[in-house]
């Protein structure tokens, strides 16, 4: 881990700049809700950027070539600990519910060329950073990943 003092929504541009190529070769729409002035992170900023990456290439891939959408929101929770939370929601087909517990675990793929490690390096990098990631799916619904991450600590 090579530990930066990062700006969460700088390292949401950096992926979408390292996707433009990909994602103009798929029928989807991205917007970016933003939330201004978050607070940074303690954490690696390339393996944050690929994390980020990893589950819009997911989200693409749900489309299946069909028009959809990603949104990603950004929001700070301040309740209990205060939290960062990115949110990927796409527009997607969903995951169905009996493969929901299995999701994170490697080599769980769907894809005929799929490696199934994506998200289990995902949860990886995510817990590396004291953080987690949650996902909420509902067929028919798309599908939402969160990252949810802890804000540096304050030197007093
Ligand atoms: P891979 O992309 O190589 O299949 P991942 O670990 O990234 O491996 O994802 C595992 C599986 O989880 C995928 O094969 C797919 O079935 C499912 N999945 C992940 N993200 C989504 C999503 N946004 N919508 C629908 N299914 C998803
Ligand atoms: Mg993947």
């Amino acid at each position: 881990l090579k530990i930066q003092s990062i700006c969460p929504s700088d390292v949401v541009d950096q992926a979408l700049t390292l996707l433009k190529h990909r994602l103009a070769s798929y029928d989807v729409t991205v917007t970016v809700k933003r939330r201004e002035n978050l607070p940074h992170i303690a954490g690696d900023p390339e393996q944050l950027k690929e994390v980020l990456v990893n589950l819009i290439e997911n989200s693409c891939q749900a489309m299946e070539g069909r028009p959809g959408h990603i949104e990603i929101t950004e929001s700070l929770e301040t309740h209990e600990k205060p939290m960062t939370r990115i949110r990927i929601h796409d527009s997607g087909p969903g995951i169905p519910e009996e493969m929901l517990p299995r999701i994170f675990d490697p080599f769980v793929t769907t894809k005929e060329d799929g490696t199934g490690l994506g998200l289990s390096i995902a949860s990886r990098i995510i817990e590396n950073h004291g953080g987690s990631i949650e996902v909420m799916s509902l067929p028919g619904n798309g599908t939402s990943f969160d990252i949810l991450l802890p804000p540096m600590e304050q030197k007093k």
